[in-house]
């Protein structure tokens, strides 16, 4: 397999296999560094923008710790944990924020969303 197809397939792995994690860019690169300990930091980011720019990942803009990225493309709705700063994937059924905006009147398109619910993961909050 060409180097840059083989970098970009184990990236993907990577995600795959942090899922459910959100994890960072430097996640990724740990984890992708373990199988390709040549990798640099840089390609690991690069790779992350443009897949998040393809819409391949999902990436999350999340206060204070940066980027976090997501394999899972449906949309779906995240809490960020204010003890642990863990982001936990929540399902409030029946809600879909893209369908409510989307039917506002004041002429905007749009496209997605960004969302991010705050208070405490299942853990945190059994404690
Ligand atoms: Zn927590
Ligand atoms: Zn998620």
């Amino acid at each position: 397999m060409e180097r840059k197809t083989h970098q970009k397939q184990s990236i993907l792995n990577a995600l795959y296999a942090l899922s459910g994690t959100h994890p960072t860019a430097e996640n990724v690169y740990e984890h992708v560094s373990l199988l390709i300990p040549t990798i640099s930091r840089a390609t690991v980011y690069r790779v992350l923008n443009q897949f998040a720019g393809q819409g391949t990942v999902l990436q999350l803009h999340v206060p204070d710790s940066g980027d976090h990225y997501d394999g899972n493309t449906e949309p779906h709705l995240h809490l960020l944990c204010g003890s642990c700063k863990r982001v936990t994937d929540i399902s409030v059924p029946g809600f879909n924020p893209l369908e409510l905006a989307q039917a506002e009147s004041s002429g905007c398109r749009i496209t997605g969303f960004e969302l991010l619910f705050l208070g405490l993961c299942p853990d945190c909050a059994a404690e």
